[in-house]
């Protein structure tokens, strides 16, 4: 046999596992998007979505471990850390342990981690990465494991959590002295430049939760009114490209930093806006969402080595589309109605997209466990 051909069988298949293998992980999370609010989304813009172009597309089942429906705080831990758990538990099992989280994993390998969101960066989704907590309302020991475990981003709300705390404890104080820049102003994200690639970010933008992708009215009927109201400020709503400019700096800190980094993005409030069965407010966050996916596919575009995944924890409302007739005035749109079956979390099946390395293993029908599973897989073993 020729030199040549040796060479090739021996370094092909070395390359195929190699190319396989991303060095970097963007992982974006819908909070209680379903195929009714993709749907919704993709007929209200004339433009197709960035969340179409995926061409890896698969299911998971969403249940948690006692109860078909989950909440996000044991959906977000089966993603982040591969095993189910109750209902309220924040990366802990059953007996109510802590469980090592992606994020752990990522620390321990020396690579970098965070979280961008529009809640506060101490509500489930986000926790679920960063913390452990036997309830998911713990939010002031919550806010201490985010300091504990030191992400290099951590961008959204939740500025209550670390300033004035009923125990006394400044945790502002304490991020300062761990060499954290913090911004309480999306303008100030907009406006800085990495300088320093050891630099670790915090952003508080707001007391909780951000507010709304557009100024809305609660429904002061339903049963989450009173949930949801303490939320967020719904008298007023944040720029339209919030989780863009967060998204897109958190990605310029981790590109100055050059090392492999996970990343992971949620949509917080398209949960909300669903509980609140409020389609206007609903379909804002979808696009808003959306225009996050599309900062994380550009950014795989031009580094090839990131694996990006767009998936949801659960469907929020039961909400679809009912009936619709072409719009005559607007070529290529639709004017449609729509339905909710619920104000609560539904038990339906989840789409999951992928791009990048390793994207097709994220094809087919598997369980929300098996997302971190796939991950550890592909990126950390
Ligand atoms: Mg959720
Ligand atoms: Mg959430
Ligand atoms: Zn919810």
């Amino acid at each position: 046999m020729k030199k040549k051909s040796i060479f090739l069988i021996l370094i092909l298949p070395l390359l195929l596992i190699y190319n396989t293998k991303p060095k970097n992980v963007i992982l974006l999370i819908g909070d209680g998007m379903g195929i009714g609010h993709i749907s919704a989304a993709m007929y209200s813009s004339n433009k197709h979505l960035n969340i179409t172009k995926f061409q890896h597309i698969g299911f998971t089942t969403t249940h948690s471990l006692d109860n078909l429906i989950t909440d996000s705080a044991a959906a977000g831990t089966a993603i982040a850390t591969g095993q189910k758990t109750y209902n309220n538990g924040i990366s802990v099992n059953m007996q109510k342990e802590p469980i090592k989280t992606i994020m752990e994993y990522a620390k321990e390998k020396g690579y970098a981690f965070g979280v961008v969101v529009t809640s506060s960066i101490v509500h489930a989704t986000p926790a679920v990465f960063l913390a452990h907590a036997p309830h998911r309302e713990d939010y002031y020991d919550l806010a201490m494991d985010v300091v504990e475990i030191e992400p290099d981003v951590a961008f959204g709300g939740g500025i209550e959590y670390f300033k004035n705390r009923p125990d006394g404890i400044d945790l502002i104080k304490k991020l300062e002295e761990k060499n954290y820049r913090i911004f309480y102003d999306l303008s100030e994200i907009k406006r800085f430049r990495v300088k320093d690639p050891n630099q670790k970010f915090i952003a508080l933008l707001a007391k909780d939760g951000l507010p709304p992708a557009i100024k809305t009215e609660l429904n002061k009927n339903l049963e989450y009114y009173d949930y949801l109201s303490k939320r967020s400020d719904y008298s007023k709503s944040r720029p339209k490209d919030a989780l863009e400019v967060m998204t897109r700096k958190a990605l310029e800190v981790f590109e100055a930093k050059n090392k492999p980094f996970i990343l992971m993005v949620e949509g917080s409030q398209i949960d909300w806006a669903s509980h609140d069965n409020n389609f206007s407010y609903l379909l804002e966050e979808m696009l808003d969402f959306d225009r996050a996916v599309g900062v994380a596919l550009e950014f795989a575009q031009k580094h090839k080595e990131t694996l990006v995944i767009a998936t949801s924890d659960h469907e929020t409302g039961g909400f679809t589309i009912t009936s619709g007739k072409p719009d005559p005035k607007k070529p290529n749109q639709w004017e449609f109605q729509t339905k909710f079956a619920s104000t609560r979390h539904t038990g339906v099946l989840v789409p999951v997209f992928a791009h990048g390395p390793g994207a097709e293993v994220f094809q087919g029908f598997y369980d929300n466990t098996d997302i971190f599973k796939k991950i550890k897989v592909l990126w950390i073993d």
